[in-house]
């Protein structure tokens, strides 16, 4: 691998899914890209008012995850489902016309999040084979999206078949780029706090005998 693209709906989908691989990498010397769909946290709020323009958030995780290269789009957070097909997948393919990523990175189709859906199929259609410089495109899980998407029925479960071991500087890195989003980390139990994110990479390492890892389901490679 030289050339990394991740794709994501939502600034801190990159953190939470691949952040220590992210930052792994990067030390390895692959160059990373990261494409952010949207950049507001409106529907988020109670109250839905008060959009947030997440860049600097974004900006500050990718710096702490060794990320070379940030391209932030206005799409808003949870309506990527009224932006038409052709956009978005054209969005994600200018991408990876310009960067020529030889990997891809993005969320999975199980993610109860409908932005999460809709990045993983534009992602899969940017990168499909014959197309472009892609020979591998993964998905990661994201506590919650992830976790919430297979077990409602409504989406294909996430099926984990490729594991990413990572020493603890690189879960700590992980932890410091998740911070950078403030509100997004939460207290205990809550999946996406500190001490939840790490015990998923706790199991996730477990399954494969190592003491931290991410993992990834395979969705296509080319060797
Ligand atoms: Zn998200």
């Amino acid at each position: 691998m030289n050339r990394l693209l991740v794709v994501v709906a939502h600034g801190d989908d990159e953190t939470l899914g691949a952040g220590a691989t992210i930052a792994r990498l990067a030390d390895l010397g692959v160059t990373v890209s990261l494409c952010v769909l949207t950049n507001d946290d409106g529907s988020r709020s109670a109250s839905g008012a008060g959009v947030t323009n997440r860049l600097s958030a974004i900006e500050s995780a990718a710096k702490v995850l060794g990320i070379e290269r940030l391209q932030v789009n206005q799409f808003g957070d949870n309506r990527l489902d009224t932006v038409g097909h052709l956009e978005l997948n054209r969005v994600v393919e200018r991408e990876v016309r310009e960067f020529e990523p030889d990997t891809v990175f993005t969320t999975s189709l199980a993610d109860l999040s409908l932005d999460h859906q809709l990045v993983a199929r534009a992602a899969r259609v940017a990168g499909r084979p014959g197309r472009g410089s892609v020979r591998e495109i993964r998905s990661f899980e994201i506590r919650s999206a992830t976790d919430f998407g297979e077990t409602s029925g409504i989406s294909p479960a996430f099926r984990p078949n490729c594991w990413q071991p990572v020493d603890e500087i690189y879960l700590d890195r992980k932890l410091e780029a998740l911070r950078s989003y403030g509100k997004e980390v939460e207290a205990w139990p809550n999946p996406r706090s500190e001490r939840g994110v790490r015990a998923l990479a706790e199991y996730r390492g477990s399954q494969v005998a190592t003491e931290f890892a991410e993992a990834f389901e395979l969705v296509r490679a080319v060797l």
